[in-house]
C-alpha cells in the first residue's frame, strides 16, 4: 500500500466482501477510506488458497445475484467491475437417499419442472413462486408492507404448510436450507426467500479462477478509487469519546483515526473485546449477547489425479435422512470446481470440495485433531459411495474445522453466516446498520439483510449510502 495517514475520512474494520463493497462506493465518492484487515487476503471467506498447483475456494462455491436482474450485478455495474463469471446450469442438484431434481438456472423452468413431478400441487406452486418472489421484492424495498407483516414472524416451515401437503415436494423446496445454515422449522421465512429468490431466478455464478478473484476484483478498485488496504494487520482496540468513535489501534501499536467508521467484523468481537472501557449502552449490548451465532462446517479439499472421471458426481447437495419429514439431519454439500473451471487444476487433474453439516456446536468440540480425524473418515467414507475407489486418485488432502474458520475470519464460533438465520434474528430483529455509536456502522453479514455474498454487498451497499447521504 501507499504512504498511511493517521486520520481518515473512513475506516472500516475487515476486508469482507461487505467492507470492501462499503469501501468501494465511498473511495468512489472521493472520501478518504482505509481498510483494516487482519487475514493476508482480501474477502473474509471468499478467499481462496493454493496447494502443489490446486486452487481451493476455502469457503465460497459460488455467488447468487450477479446477473442483470439482481444485485451484484448491478452493483458491479454502477462500480465498474469487470470480472467474467461462468452460470452454472443447472444451478444446484438435490440429492435424497430415494431421488434427486436437478434445479435449473431459471425459475419458469425450474416451477415446470416441479409441475410435472408433484401434479396434484401444480396451482400451489405457482401460487407459492408469485409469493415468494413478491416477499422477496418487498425485502429489497425495504419498507414494512402486508406481506412482509404476513410472514415476518413466520419459519419457512410454516411458510410451507401454507401452500402445501405433499411432504416430498416441501422436502425439496427445502433441500438447498444449507446455504443459510438453518433448517426449515427454524429458519425465517424471510431469510431463505432473500437466499433463494436469488439463486433460482438469476441462477449461481462462479469467479472464473476462483473466488478469490471475486474479492480482488473489488480490492482492485477500491485501490484505484484511492482507497488504501491495510492487510495482515488486525483491529486491536477501538475507542471512543462522547458517544463517538475517534480512532482504532492496530496488533502493531499504531493509531488510526477518522471521522466514520465501518464494522465488518463479529459484533461480538467489537463491543465485548475490543471497545477499551467505553460506556456501551447495556440494553445493545443485552441484545448481543442473547443473539445466537449461525452454524459452522467441517471442510473437506481434494486435489484428484486425472484418471478418475467425476463427470458423475453432481454438484449440490447431498442429504442422507431416509425419512422424509423435516428434519435437520446431516448433509454433505458436494462440488466439482473444475468441471466448470479447468484452470484451477494443472493437467487436467480434479478438484472436489465438500462442506459437512455439524451437529456439534464450537463449544461442545473438545478436542479439534480427533474431531478432524474423524469427521475426514466421516466424509471420505461416504463419497466412496458416491465414487467408488476415489481414495487412490487423490493428490492432495486438505481439511477445515470451525476452529479454522474463525482463526482466518475471527468469525466467533466459526460461524458460517453470522448470526443463525431464525425469525427472531431477521429482519427488523437483526442488528441494525447503525449503533449506540452515531458514528459507527455496521456492514455485512451479522447485520441485515444477512448471510450470503449477495447479501453481503447490498449490505456494504447500503451502508455507503446512509454515510453518503448524512
Ligand atoms: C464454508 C462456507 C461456505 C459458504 N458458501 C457460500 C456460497 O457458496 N455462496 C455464498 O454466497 N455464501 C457462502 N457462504 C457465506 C458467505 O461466505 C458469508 O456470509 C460472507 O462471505 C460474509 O461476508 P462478510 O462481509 O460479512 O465478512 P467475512 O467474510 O466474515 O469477513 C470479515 C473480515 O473481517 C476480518 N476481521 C475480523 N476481525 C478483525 C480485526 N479485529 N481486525 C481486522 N480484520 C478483522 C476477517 O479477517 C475477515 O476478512 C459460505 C460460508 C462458509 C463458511
Amino acid at each position: 500500500m501507499s504512504e498511511k495517514e493517521s486520520k481518515y475520512d473512513v475506516i472500516i474494520l475487515g476486508a469482507g466482501i461487505g467492507g470492501l463493497i462499503c469501501g468501494t462506493f465511498l473511495a468512489k465518492s472521493g472520501k478518504k477510506v482505509l481498510i483494516i484487515e487482519q487475514h493476508y487476503l482480501p474477502g473474509g471467506y471468499c478467499t481462496a488458497f493454493k496447494r502443489k498447483g490446486f486452487t481451493f475456494d476455502a469457503a465460497v462455491h459460488h455467488i447468487g445475484g450477479c446477473g442483470t436482474w439482481s444485485i451484484v450485478g448491478r452493483c458491479f455495474k454502477e462500480l465498474g467491475i469487470e470480472i467474467e463469471f461462468l452460470q452454472l446450469d443447472p444451478m444446484d442438484s438435490l440429492n435424497f437417499p430415494t431421488f434427486s431434481i436437478d434445479v435449473p438456472a431459471n425459475l419458469d423452468d425450474y416451477i415446470d419442472l416441479l409441475k410435472t413431478n408433484f401434479v396434484s400441487e401444480s396451482n400451489t406452486i405457482s401460487a407459492f413462486f408469485k409469493e415468494f418472489v413478491g416477499l422477496y421484492r418487498s425485502t429489497v424495498r425495504s419498507k414494512a408492507n402486508e406481506l412482509l407483516m404476513k410472514y415476518k414472524d413466520l419459519t419457512y416451515k410454516e411458510m410451507l404448510d401454507m401452500f402445501f401437503t405433499d411432504e416430498r415436494l416441501k422436502m425439496v423446496l427445502s433441500a438447498q436450507w444449507g446455504y443459510i445454515g438453518s433448517p426449515p422449522h427454524e429458519a425465517s421465512a424471510i431469510g431463505m426467500c432473500q437466499m433463494l429468490v436469488n439463486y433460482l431466478k438469476d441462477g449461481a455464478f462462479y469467479p472464473i479462477g476462483s473466488t478469490q478473484n471475486f474479492a480482488d476484483a473489488i480490492t482492485q478498485k477500491f485501490i484505484d478509487y484511492g482507497g488504501q488496504i491495510m492487510l495482515s494487520s488486525k483491529v486491536d482496540r477501538i475507542w471512543a469519546k462522547d458517544k463517538l468513535v475517534k480512532g482504532v489501534i492496530t496488533d502493531r501499536g499504531k493509531e488510526y483515526r477518522a471521522d466514520i467508521f465501518v464494522s465488518n467484523i463479529d459484533p461480538g468481537q467489537a463491543f465485548f473485546k475490543l471497545f477499551d472501557n467505553q460506556k456501551i449502552d447495556e440494553s445493545y449490548l443485552h441484545k448481543i449477547r442473547a443473539m445466537k451465532e449461525s452454524v459452522s462446517f467441517f471442510l473437506l479439499y481434494l486435489g484428484i489425479d486425472n484418471e478418475i472421471d467425476l463427470k458423475g458426481l453432481k454438484r449440490g447437495f447431498y442429504h442422507t435422512s431416509k425419512d422424509l419429514s423435516f428434519s435437520d439431519n446431516g448433509w454433505f454439500y458436494i462440488s466439482v470446481p473444475t468441471r466448470s473451471d479447468a484452470t484451477l487444476a494443472p493437467n487436467g487433474k480434479q478438484i472436489i470440495t465438500v462442506v459437512v453439516s455439524l451437529k456439534e456446536r464450537f463449544d461442545e468440540i473438545e478436542d479439534f485433531d480427533s474431531f478432524r480425524e474423524k469427521m475426514t473418515k466421516y466424509t471420505m467414507n461416504y463419497l466412496k459411495t458416491l465414487v467408488p475407489n476415489i481414495q487412490n486418485h487423490i493428490d492432495v488432502v486438505e481439511t477445515g474445522t470451525p476452529k479454522t474458520l474463525k482463526r482466518y475470519t475471527l468469525n466467533s464460533q466459526g460461524a458460517a453466516y453470522g448470526w443463525a438465520v431464525t425469525v427472531d434474528q431477521t429482519w427488523s430483529n437483526r442488528l441494525l446498520h447503525t449503533t449506540p455509536f452515531k458514528n459507527l456502522f455496521l456492514a455485512g453479514h451479522w447485520t441485515n439483510p444477512g448471510p450470503g455474498i449477495c447479501a453481503v454487498v447490498s449490505s456494504g451497499w447500503r451502508v455507503a449510502n446512509m454515510i453518503l447521504n448524512n
